[in-house]
């Protein structure tokens, strides 16, 4: 990818260029207003990437900028804060930094490196760090297809078109050797060597570099390895994941990066434990020494009970890609296939999961009811004989990125204080909820419901001057929702387990629901099915089937392209967060935590973090008891009852000055409750715990020493 984004600044504002390519501006919100402030067209326009965005802005507006004093007086306090906050020291404890490998970092929609919610988990993470001033390193890649973008046709049924790199304006810089040329790294596994190519990242304190072997050097077949997330072809997937872990390993070394300690997010990186056993036997040390060495400084983290989220490769296709780079560094055939043995489908192939876990010191999940589940998937893995234990660490939300910025993170400073930015993961620091009025929650609640409608009609009518939709498509894309009305929202990835049709169980009672003369519902519906999941894609055209069907109201809108963008939008525009799986394949599950801390309450299932989260009081929950054989009946008719019984009289209860108190109180309820415990601090804080005692460490005693921000 050429680099061709070079914007021409006034002297006076020229740190733009570095606030630009800092995601850091993507979490403060004076950064932001002082994006907005500049061009607000651009910024829209650029769809909040300030990189391409200045690019677009005019010279003339650029120079007049330059001379504002209200703008420049911002620009002056945000590049005050940008500095101090990006040039303070991490925590000085640390041996050396955590290498994070991740296959996907959801960090901010301008950087298409991400499908879902395990990539957004990463990027929350890295953010977290930065804050905390954990000195972690991000290694993942760059997908030179970038995002998948869904379609919906006019028959429901879901088509991709790719986006790719246009080769520019990424928020990333190529990371560069001692000589100051672009780094290309041959990776050796591959014979001749595979040329990658890294990128750089920036978020906040924390680098994150991505490779690439989408490179002119390169053979075709190995250009393709690192254009497609998660590409379908097993050979390629494998060669996709031999890049990322052992070629992040060499770049780490290239660019001068010593891990103390390797954080594995899922399985897909962890050939970067192959890399550094090769290292160690390079070096001199035993088989028996390497593997200790490595194993005493890796973190893994398992993320799906799923058996198809876990990397399976077949032995042959194993040997013929690694063993001759076995053979080279001294690793012996035997010990290392081993090292893959899933013992519950022996023989089946090099199970990545089971990898990672014999090679690291700690595994975690990423919920309580995971971890339980986790360790029976897992009980035959062993290491010394001993069971490999799982415990948990459940995940968390970054909130400077995932409450609403302006107006309800403005709401929060005047009614909580400074507490909640310094010490989220404390319950005291969101005491003042309580003391919000009611009208104030709900007016900005209101103004958030609106602007979703507004985004969702503004998608319809850009779709309609396109020339590309008929009439019909517009309303199952949302034409008619109401923002009076009381809205749920479901917005995930589109596959059977996630059961997104649990509420379009029973028709005639969804209508009478829907249409409900006086208290009425409507539906947002929002999410993307993997391209090769054909019963994913069933739901989607289930779905749309309805939202075109005028017995409903136009009360069913599915909004195409769900991402990180239109996450923000529906986490705090919906009055109520749907959540319906089938128990208990829900690892965790995050966009509850971010509606909660919206105050949007979560309407879900007991499954995954909502039987933590849930306190009685925060939100709604059914279907806590175990069921042997088909449950969908059952959990639909406890979804309808809640609905009916519950949750629309208390939306519909208005006092005399419109507001629904009662509802409210579950509003806040939601934000002080959910808030602190399902932070990304509090998380980040719980692998604090991990990595301790991977980089030598003793425990917890004190709070990071030079880490975390001066507020
Ligand atoms: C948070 C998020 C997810 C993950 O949400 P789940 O509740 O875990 O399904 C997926 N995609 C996007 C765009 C998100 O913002």
């Amino acid at each position: 990818m050429e680099h061709r984004c070079d914007p021409k600044l006034p002297e006076r504002i020229q740190g733009l260029t570095d606030l630009a390519y800092n995601l850091w501006w993507s979490w403060n919100p004076d950064a932001r207003r002082l994006l907005r402030a500049l061009d607000l067209q651009a910024y829209r326009e650029s769809v909040h990437n300030p990189v391409r965005m200045l690019d677009m802005v005019s010279p003339e507006v650029l120079a007049r900028a330059a001379q504002d004093e209200g703008f420049l007086s911002l620009y002056d306090r945000v590049m005050e804060r940008f500095r101090a906050e990006t040039q303070v020291p991490m925590d000085k404890s640390f041996p050396g930094p955590v290498a994070y490998f991740s296959a996907e970092f959801g960090v901010h929609v301008s950087l298409p490196t991400y499908a879902g919610g395990l990539g957004i988990l990463a990027g929350d993470t890295l953010k977290e760090a930065s804050d905390l001033g954990l000195p972690l390193v991000g290694v993942g890649l760059i997908y030179s297809h970038g995002y998948v973008r869904q379609r919906i046709r006019d028959d429901g049924w879901q088509e991709e078109a790719h986006e790719p790199l246009d080769g520019s304006c990424y928020p990333i810089r190529p990371a560069v050797d001692g000589e100051g040329n672009p780094l290309i790294v041959p990776v050796p596994p591959f014979d001749p060597p595979v040329c990658v190519g890294v990128w750089r990242a920036q978020v906040g304190r924390v680098p994150l570099y991505l490779l690439t072997t989408d490179l002119e050097q390169n053979q075709p077949w190995d250009r393709a390895i690192s254009q497609d997330l998660y590409t379908g072809d097993l050979e390629q997937r494998l060669r996709q994941e031999i890049v990322l872990g052992i070629g992040g390993m060499q770049a780490l070394r290239a660019v001068g990066t010593i891990p103390a300690a390797v954080h594995l997010n899922e399985g897909h990186p962890a050939f970067a434990s192959l890399e550094r056993l090769a290292a160690h036997l390079t070096e001199g040390k035993s088989w028996p020494e390497a593997l200790a060495a490595v194993r005493e400084t890796t973190i893994f983290t398992t993320h799906t009970p799923l058996h198809a989220g876990t990397d399976l490769f077949p032995f042959p296709l194993i040997e013929r890609h690694l063993l001759p780079y076995c053979e080279r560094s001294g690793i012996p055939r035997d010990g290392f296939l081993a090292l893959g043995l899933d013992p519950s489908d022996r023989g089946a192939g090099f199970n990545m999961t089971a990898f990672a876990m014999r090679m690291s010191r700690a595994t975690n999940a990423v919920s309580r009811r995971h971890a339980e589940v986790a360790t029976k998937i897992w009980s035959g893995v062993r290491w010394d004989e001993t069971p490999v234990t799982i415990r948990p660490i459940t995940n968390g939300v970054h909130l400077p990125t995932w409450i609403e910025p302006l107006r309800l993170q403005a709401l929060f400073d005047r009614y909580l204080g400074p507490g909640w930015r310094e010490r989220p993961d404390d319950p005291a620091s969101w005491d003042g909820v309580e003391g919000i009025p009611d009208e104030e929650l709900w007016r900005v609640h209101e103004e958030r419901k609106g602007a979703l409608v507004a985004e969702i009609d503004g998608r319809a009518r850009r779709r309609w001057q396109s020339g590309t939709a008929n009439a019909a498509g517009l309303i199952a894309a949302g034409t008619l929702l109401d923002p009076r009305i009381l809205t749920l929202g479901f917005a995930r990835r589109f596959t059977a387990y996630k059961r997104p049709t649990l509420l379009l169980h029973d028709l005639d009672r969804l209508r009478r629901l829907l249409t409900d003369p006086l208290r009425p519902i409507q539906l947002v519906f929002a999410g993307k099915a993997h391209p090769a999941d054909l019963d994913g894609k069933r739901l989607i055209q289930e779905v749309y089937r309805l939202a075109l069907d005028p017995r409903f109201a136009g009360r069913i809108a599915f909004v195409e392209e769900y991402d990180q963008h239109l996450a923000k939008y529906l986490v705090v525009g919906v009055d109520v967060w749907l959540n319906t799986p089938l128990p208990p394949l829900e690892a965790s599950g995050t966009s509850g935590m971010k509606a909660s801390v919206n105050g949007v309450p979560v309407l879900s299932i007991l499954d995954g973090w909502w039987l933590e989260g849930y306190t009685g009081t925060n939100g709604w929950a059914f279907g806590g008891e175990e069921i042997s054989g088909d449950r969908t009946a059952a959990d639909a008719d406890a979804l309808y009852r809640l609905l009916a019984e519950e949750v629309v009289p208390l939306y519909y209860d208005r006092g005399p000055d419109g507001i629904p108190h009662r509802f409210v109180r579950v509003m806040k309820e939601a934000i002080r409750t959910v808030a602190p415990r399902f932070s990304a601090r509090r998380m980040m804080r719980d692998y604090l715990e991990l990595y301790r005692p991977a980089l030598g460490l003793s425990a917890a005693d004190e709070q990071p020493r030079n880490g975390p921000l001066p507020q």
